[in-house]
């Protein structure tokens, strides 16, 4: 059953700079349609748009973001609730109890001056209606039993504990209110590769164990092969290639995702991997037809003409590439 989905959904940065008008369409006509119990990957470069795509997703977008078309629909006990037409007070209630978010570094949620117990006690309180903060507590120490996580950590301040920790506490903090679809942007960025596997462990932990959602943001090819179960390939700000993960790495169609791909590095290879040359457009100013034109080595003329839709080729893989559309032979 699907969860969430979004219709054409357009959101673009509008900023006014020195009374010039400029347009970032940092999400540009994204039709997702994302699943109950899977792990849905979202991969590009940074600067693609994801983040932002994210945030259109969780409902909290901020000026100068702005939805300029289209629509974010959640499916909440078997009924589709349109998000952008609800009031705020709707939205609110429907954040962090349906859909929660997992920031990029855990600081941004982490109070510094605020042990690690009073967050949670807030947080449960300020998001569910008549709990006391006695039970706030017991919430939160049965959810962090629950997980694994030392119980200890409730007492400690945020810089008592590692990186990694932190990142723990986040996403404890994103999944008390048992979410249906848990959204993470770069949840292991900044750490270690071993912290790195612990803390994807545990958000496929919550995965399974809850049954629900998780939309999994990174750049990093390498978590989406070991963790999601479909992924879809961001290029300045729209979807290029859609499918299960397994497909997409044995059969990548576009060659954007080829170059993600055998960018890769390979265990025991010490040959050159080839990553996509240049660099990506900005999102204010993008090249006239298919945007990644400028670096493709199979870019025809109608390439530089005609934006290419994304649609199917094989049963659930989607491509946006005229190569593929016209049955062209991309060696790579
Ligand atoms: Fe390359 Fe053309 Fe396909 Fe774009 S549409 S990826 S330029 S072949
Ligand atoms: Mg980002």
């Amino acid at each position: 059953m699907e969860v969430l989905r979004t219709e054409n959904l357009k959101s673009y940065y509008i900023l006014d700079i020195f009374g010039k008008k400029r347009v970032v369409k940092a999400v540009d006509d994204v039709n997702i349609s994302i699943m109950e119990n899977e792990i849905y990957g979202i991969a590009g470069e940074s600067g693609c748009g994801k983040s932002t795509l994210l945030r259109a997703l969780f409902a909290a977008i901020e000026p100068p973001q702005r939805i300029v078309g289209g629509k974010v629909l959640y499916r909440e006990n078997g009924k589709e609730v349109d998000v952008y037409s609800l009031s705020d007070e709707e939205r609110r209630r429907l954040r962090w109890s349906f859909i929660s978010y997992v920031p990029q570094g855990s600081m941004s949620v982490l109070n510094p001056v605020v042990k690690i117990k009073e967050t949670f006690k807030d947080f449960i309180e300020s998001h569910t209606t008549g709990k006391t903060k006695e039970e706030a507590y017991e919430m939160a120490k049965e959810h962090i039993k629950e997980l694994g996580l030392p119980i200890e950590i409730l007492n400690a301040y945020p810089h008592q504990l590692s990186g990694g920790m932190r990142q723990r506490v986040t996403i404890a903090l994103a999944t008390v209110l048992s979410p249906k679809v848990i959204i993470a942007d770069e949840p292991t960025t900044a750490l270690d590769v071993v912290t790195q596997r612990g803390v994807v462990q545990l958000l496929k932990e919550i995965q399974s164990s809850r049954q629900n959602t998780i939309i999994l943001v990174t750049h990093d090819m390498g978590v989406h092969a070991n963790v999601t179960d479909r992924i879809a390939i961001m290029y300045a700000g729209k979807i290029i290639e859609e499918g299960k993960t397994e497909e997409i790495f044995e059969n990548p169609m576009h060659p954007y995702t080829k170059y993600l791909i055998y960018s890769l590095p390979k265990f025991g290879d010490k040959g050159r991997r080839e990553s996509a040359p240049g660099s990506p457009p900005s999102l204010a100013d993008l090249p006239p037809g298919c945007s990644f034109h400028p670096r493709c080595p199979h870019a025809f003329d109608r390439c530089k003409k005609e934006v290419p839709p994304l649609k199917e080729y094989l049963p659930g893989h989607r491509v946006a590439c005229w190569l593929v559309e016209e049955g062209k032979n991309a060696a790579s």
